[in-house]
């Protein structure tokens, strides 16, 4: 395989754009050598600009759900776009994709459209914040809300202190309003609540974490969860960008029967252009602006383009639910043959999945928490990475990232996928 052309392309492009990239991820930081650039994609795969055909096991980081470049996906952008691209004024595509989504998903009776997910988690804490009239915020350590300064914040020398800024250009006090606990760490949480009782707006989580590689709730953590943020009238926030409408039409509030108070959204209700949404009760969304004082806006927020190729993506998902079936056996597929394969081997290893996301960490021990996620060994992470690129399987550049099956991967691409890794298994 030659990468010629993404080698001269990425040289060009860290020239007017810091790192060659416009999302830090892209750039092969923690697996080494040079991105790939992306020429065009169909279906499971995805072409580079040297002509090299992969795989591909991000579906854009989960919003191609149903497969790159889906014809009824396209032609219906291309209608919409024939009488205009933004008007900044109401259209009815807002309300039919709002109707849809709030049909498909638990437990919510408005829903407001941004344009990322960061957008989504940002506005849902200050809407937490704004009703309950308190301050502080509780993340879990490895969880990922965005890029906004709230979430970039690490736990502080003792878990139940305040946060520390993790980022240059984020102040100590804003780290003073979020407190990080460690995820599946029930203790933690209740000391948190006991050393800040009245102070908690809004404890956010990632229902199933999938920015750490994919971890899973324990048994009972999140209905202990919902239990103590109701006791002390703290909001929970399922930050559902990765897991809504990927899991199932209700995303994990379903597939989990846990409820939220807000939940935010992202990725899939886009299908593919920039859309996220946070979404609530008529007494929590009632206190938005222009009803309520809590402000929020967007000049290009429920942008008609966006709002299509959203309502295209969950109508097919609704009209098709044997898709997550689907999608659940093919992830089950993979696994059972990862672990066959590497089970033959000395190296190891632990993988986590739910419904259409996995992960392999090379560690032994379980991965639970973001501190059992950093056992593992990066060294084999990177052969293992390279290894399969240059079989023609993209995966996510990075042990801490889950990867997200698309309903195009057939049976087939997936013991191709299998039958690589048996290939490149001695190098790792
Ligand atoms: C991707 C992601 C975000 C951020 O969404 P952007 O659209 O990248 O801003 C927030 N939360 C979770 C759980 C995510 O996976």
């Amino acid at each position: 395989m030659s990468y010629k052309k993404s080698v001269k392309l990425f040289n060009d492009a860290k020239k007017v754009i810091p790192g060659g990239v416009n999302s830090p991820v892209r750039a092969f930081k923690s697996v080494g050598g040079n991105p790939i650039f992306a020429l065009k994609a169909k279906g499971a795969y995805v072409y580079d600009e040297d002509g090299n055909k992969y795989i591909d096991f991000i579906s854009s980081w989960g919003p191609m759900i149903l497969g790159h470049a889906h014809p009824k996906i396209i032609s219906e952008i291309n209608r919409v776009a024939k009488n205009g691209t933004s008007y900044g004024m109401p259209t009815l595509l807002e309300t039919k994709l709002a109707k849809l989504a709030i049909s498909m998903a638990p437990n919510i009776d408005k829903i407001r459209f941004v344009n990322s997910g960061t957008e989504a988690c940002m506005s849902a804490i200050r809407l937490a914040r704004g009703f309950t009239k308190k301050n502080k915020i509780i993340k879990f350590s490895g969880c990922y809300h965005g890029h906004s300064d709230s979430f970039l914040i690490d736990a502080g020398s003792g878990a139940v202190t305040f946060g520390e800024p993790n980022s240059p250009g984020v102040t100590p006090s804003t780290a003073n309003d979020t407190i990080v606990s460690p995820y599946n760490d029930f203790e933690s949480l209740k000391k948190i609540f006991e050393n800040n009782t009245g102070e908690i707006a809004a404890v956010i989580i990632e229902p199933i974490a999938g920015n750490m590689g994919c971890i899973l709730p324990k048994n009972d953590f999140l209905f202990k969860l919902r239990k103590i943020c109701s006791e002390n009238e703290t909001l929970l926030i399922f930050d559902e960008v990765m897991t809504g409408f990927r899991l199932a039409k209700g995303g994990a509030q379903e597939r989990l029967g846990v409820n939220a108070d807000i939940i935010t959204y992202g990725k899939v209700i886009g299908g593919g252009l920039p859309v996220g949404a946070f979404a609530s009760r008529n007494e929590i969304m009632n206190e938005l602006s222009p009803d309520g004082k809590i402000y929020q806006a967007g000049t290009l927020s429920g942008n008609p383009l966006a709002m299509i190729a959203g309502l295209t993506t969950l109508n097919i998902l609704n009209e098709n639910p044997e898709i997550y079936k689907s999608l659940d056996s093919k992830t089950e597929y993979l696994k059972k043959g990862m672990i066959s394969i590497l089970k033959k081997t000395k190296i190891p290893f632990t993988i986590n999945s739910f419904g259409s996301m996995i992960s392999l960490h090379f560690c032994k021990n379980p991965v639970v928490d973001f501190k059992s996620a950093m056992k593992g060994d990066n060294q084999h992470f990177k052969n293992y990475f390279h290894g399969m690129l240059k079989e023609g399987i993209y995966l996510p550049p990075s042990p801490f990232e889950s990867y997200f099956l698309n309903d195009s991967l057939s049976f087939d691409d997936i013991e191709y996928t299998l039958s690589s890794l048996e290939k490149i298994i001695e190098k790792i």
